[in-house]
């Protein structure tokens, strides 16, 4: 049988309610045993004061995989992950439990109504360009600019190491 090509893929994750630190480690587990899913690299964790949101402080940190999942394949792993955390909802719209982004798909450039990769707000983002700093090659560049010069751009954003 031919073996599927892989590709590296970047997961952006973040959590505000509940153990949100012990989301994020489940949810990084529960990634790293989808068939279809391997060499899943996680980057430190980090706190932040929410963005464009109210509510307990965020963790947020970003999983490196190699993939044989097509994009939407991989974008519904990940919202059935979220969903499976989501029932620990306390009220209807309270803050979700688990976040996770498409960063990054190789280098495809996906727009559809459903699926934007890059994600669309990862260029301005510290709690994402941190983590993912960790784990990119350094030579990384988005159509913004190079990861050195964007963290450099959002260096005044607040972000602890956990
Ligand atoms: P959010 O509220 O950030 O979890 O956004 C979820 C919605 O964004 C879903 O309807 C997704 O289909 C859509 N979406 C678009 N691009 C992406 C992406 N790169 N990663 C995750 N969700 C995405």
């Amino acid at each position: 049988m031919p073996v599927p090509s892989m590709t590296l893929a970047y997961i952006g994750m973040g959590a505000n309610l509940g153990e949100a630190l012990a989301s994020l480690k489940q949810a990084a587990a529960e990634l790293a045993c989808v068939p279809g899913i391997s060499a899943l690299r996680l980057s430190r964790f980090y706190s932040s004061a929410p963005v464009d949101s109210s509510g307990p402080d965020y963790v947020n940190a970003v999983a490196a995989i190699e993939t044989a999942l097509d994009a939407d394949a991989l974008l519904a792993v990940l919202q059935k992950i979220e969903q499976d955390h989501g029932r620990l909802r306390p009220y209807r719209n309270a803050p979700r439990t688990l976040d996770l982004d498409l960063l990054l798909y190789g280098d495809q450039e996906i727009n559809e109504p459903h699926l934007i990769v890059p994600h669309p707000r990862m260029h301005e983002r510290a709690f994402v360009l941190r983590p993912l700093a960790e784990l990119a090659p350094p030579t990384l560049r988005l159509r913004q600019g190079s990861l050195a010069a964007l963290l450099d751009a959002c260096a005044n954003q607040k972000l602890q190491l956990i």
